[in-house]
């Protein structure tokens, strides 16, 4: 009979808990180099999962980059372009100290795309690893409009990476309008590994539209440039959703942040 796998509680900051359940390989796995930090809690969709390596794939050209039958991602051999610093973020994160627990955080109004929170284990569980959960809301992705470069630069799979970012390198977001931040300017750097457009600021800002529109919305705009290998212009591209569907809105500060 082969072992049970265990099951693990985190307990999340904000005093909320939230029941996620660590599916490790089997004992007889997990001494090898088929071990992983990163796996999926059990309410996220097969096809979310594979939508999520879908993309990992085609930002780290590992095309053979899975979520397993347990949800432990693994990654992939003999890459065909891609990015290279994504590959080495994923194989620092899924072989590094950290347990990391990716949630399904579709249609919460409490997550703006994505964020990661610190986990704790539970008394009874041996594990001290340093633990974390990140919540991707799927549905806030699916939500953006926009020109075609910046959306193939902003999905799930770049959100993904973004919070394993803070999770491997402890890297800080952007405090100031204008600025990238430390991590996004990691992920930049992936994106132009990509031939993709850089996201040229963390926070979002009011789109004109919104004074414009006869809808109760709030839209918001992210922009991307990329400079054209002919012209060496930079060319500019825009992302806009709902903040109202979304979330993400600082009232206080009167623009939208991200985490
Ligand atoms: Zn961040």
């Amino acid at each position: 009979m082969l072992p049970r796998p265990r099951g693990i509680l985190f307990l999340i900051s904000r005093a909320a808990w939230l029941a996620a359940v660590l599916l490790f390989l089997p004992g007889d796995l997990l001494a090898d180099t088929y071990t992983s930090n990163v796996v999926c809690r059990s309410g996220l969709a097969v096809e979310r999962r594979e939508e999520l390596a879908s993309k990992l794939r085609k930002i780290t050209g590992w095309n053979n980059l899975r979520f397993d039958t347990v949800g432990a991602l693994r990654l992939g051999t003999n890459p065909l372009g891609g990015s290279k610093q994504a590959r080495e973020l994923l194989s620092q994160v899924v072989t590094g100290s950290a347990a990391v627990v990716i949630e399904d955080a579709s249609k919460r109004a409490d997550v703006a795309f994505c964020q990661v929170l610190p986990g704790k284990w539970r008394t009874n569980v041996q594990d001290t690893r340093p633990a974390f959960v990140v919540q991707i809301d799927f549905a806030d992705f699916e939500s953006v409009i926009g020109d075609a470069p910046a959306l193939q630069a902003f999905d799930a799979g770049w959100g993904l990476l973004h919070e394993f970012d803070h999770v491997v390198h402890n890297s800080l977001d952007a405090t100031c309008l204008g600025e990238t931040g430390e991590c996004e300017a990691h992920i930049n750097e992936m994106r132009r590994e990509c031939g993709l457009p850089e996201r040229s600021e963390y926070f979002h800002t009011y789109s004109p539209l919104t004074a414009h529109s006869p809808f109760i919305s709030r839209l918001v705009q992210l922009s991307f440039e990329q400079e054209e290998a002919k012209s060496r212009r930079r060319k500019r591209y825009l992302l806009v959703w709902d903040a109202n569907l979304v979330g993400g809105l600082t009232e206080d500060k009167k623009i939208a942040s991200m985490r």
